[in-house]
């Protein structure tokens, strides 16, 4: 089946995907071959939930995976599941939730592909205590252009294994994942929503909190300023006891169409966050969430990104180590908030330790800040040009996922190991982002 028109989540850098889509297993391999044949290379498609261009296919003709949908082998009394690469996150806790096992570790959408979610090497609102995803994962298929199918495991075809775990699907197409889940005493949440009137305030929070809890993560009000700088809501959560497991279907609304302009903009974002932190506050204290609001609150409305306008909009993430943290976030809101800038979403969270047996993984220990700028070429120019120097300065990094601006110099620098991922890389597989940033 052939597909077209297929774009990344934030339409920029706006370049429509066509390609194939594989149904069966068994037809994949050919048809990476056959592409590649035709076009010179292609790019495995997951569900387009990256932000940038890292999912864009340097020739526009990808393979899109999400046909290969079914599940292959469940063990529900060791949680281990293979499934193809082309289910969603959303799927395996339709059959896993009832069962009494969750995802170890899940972004903040449930419509991410198994397969993106390794290419990604993704994290979630508990990074401190699970690392990424790839730490879960126990094994998958590969399939290259030059050679037979590759089973990649800790201890099998290693470098294949470390190098596609955050490989932005560059060394081969992952057929199926197998995944081990984790189990739990509830899908829902017991949660503790806490204020905070600054960053400062943030910091102290979540490193007591982040401690005792599953799950913690913080939405700030970018547009703070002085001594309200970085005021904000953190959450902290931990699976209930009450034996309760559904996954409900949230109401879902949907955004029809993107109009010509974007509705985002500094007086809309200004009455938002002022908005939301005040009706967010007065619910600080205890609470109980099912899983889908906690981990999936956008996912309630269908197509959300179209309200930044048909010129689409960037998501700008990074981290940055414990050391510098304090003051690299100070000086990145202030030069923000002096903009006017902002972003509805700035979503703060503290990465932990763990370290991931992905090559070309994002997170490190210290904190990691993502915010949405619609897209405004030369004022996003300049903007991000200030940011990365403070990212820079400070010894973090910026999230490939996310990204459509890094400069080469910026990518290699922040991942040293990009020329391991090179000398493995398919030769048929060449993406957008990384033709961009290291060619
Ligand atoms: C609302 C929202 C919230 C998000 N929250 C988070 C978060 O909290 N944490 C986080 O880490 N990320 C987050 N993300 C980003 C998202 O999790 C990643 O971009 C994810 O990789 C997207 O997966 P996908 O299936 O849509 O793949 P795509 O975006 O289509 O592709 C992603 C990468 O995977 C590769 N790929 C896809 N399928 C395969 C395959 N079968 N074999 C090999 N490579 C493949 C592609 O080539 C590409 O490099 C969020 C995204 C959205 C839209």
């Amino acid at each position: 089946m052939s597909v077209s028109k297929l774009s990344s989540w934030g339409h920029y850098p706006y370049a429509p995907q066509t390609g194939r889509e594989p149904g069966w297993r068994g037809s994949v391999q050919t048809a990476l071959r056959d592409s590649s044949a035709r076009f010179g290379t292609t790019l495995p498609f997951g569900n387009g939930r990256s932000y940038g261009d890292s999912c864009l296919a340097a020739t526009d003709h990808v393979l899109m995976l999400r046909g290969l949908d079914r599940f292959i082998a469940a063990n529900w009394k060791t949680g281990v599941v293979r499934a193809e690469a082309g289910v969603t996150l959303g799927e395996v806790l339709a059959l896993a939730v009832p069962r009494g096992w969750m995802l170890p570790v899940t972004p903040g959408t449930q419509f991410v592909t198994l397969g993106g979610a390794v290419a990604n090497d993704v994290h979630g609102k508990n990074h401190h205590v699970r690392g990424t995803f790839g730490r879960h994962v126990r094994r998958f298929s590969l399939l290259r252009s030059d050679c037979e199918p590759l089973e990649c495991a800790p201890e099998e075809n290693v470098e294949f294994y470390r190098a596609t775990i955050g490989g932005l699907g560059l060394t081969g197409i992952v057929e199926w994942v197998e995944l081990q889940l984790m189990p739990v005493e509830s899908s829902r949440l017991a949660t503790q929503t806490i204020p905070f009137g600054n960053l400062d305030e943030f910091l102290a929070l979540s490193q007591e909190y982040d401690a005792q809890h599953e799950y913690g993560v913080a939405w700030i009000d970018c547009l703070g300023r002085g001594t309200s700088l970085g005021r904000g809501i953190y959450v902290s959560a931990d699976h209930a006891t009450d034996q309760r497991f559904d996954m409900p279907q949230r109401t879902v609304r949907s955004v029809p169409f993107a109009p010509p302009w974007s509705p985002v903009n500094r007086f809309t974002l200004k009455l938002f966050n002022e908005f939301y932190y005040r009706r967010a506050a007065s619910k600080a204290g205890p609470g109980v969430v099912n899983c889908a609001s906690y981990f999936y609150p956008l996912d309630s409305i269908r197509d959300w990104n179209r309200l930044y306008g048909r010129r689409g909009f960037q998501q700008y993430q990074f981290v940055v180590p414990d050391g510098t943290a304090r003051d690299a976030l100070h000086a990145f809101l202030d030069t923000i908030a002096s903009t006017h800038a902002g972003s509805f979403l700035a979503v703060l969270k503290r990465c932990g330790p763990l370290i991931s047996p992905g090559l070309l993984s994002f997170p490190m220990q210290g904190i990691s800040l993502a915010l949405d700028f619609p897209q405004h070429d030369t004022r996003n120019a300049t903007l991000f040009a200030r940011l990365d120097a403070i990212v820079r300065e400070a010894g973090g990094r910026q999230y490939p996922a996310k990204d459509a601006h890094m400069s080469g110099p910026d990518f290699r620098a922040a991942y040293p190991a990009w020329q391991a991922l090179e000398q493995l890389r398919d030769p048929a597989l060449m993406s957008r982002f990384w033709q961009r940033t290291t060619h």
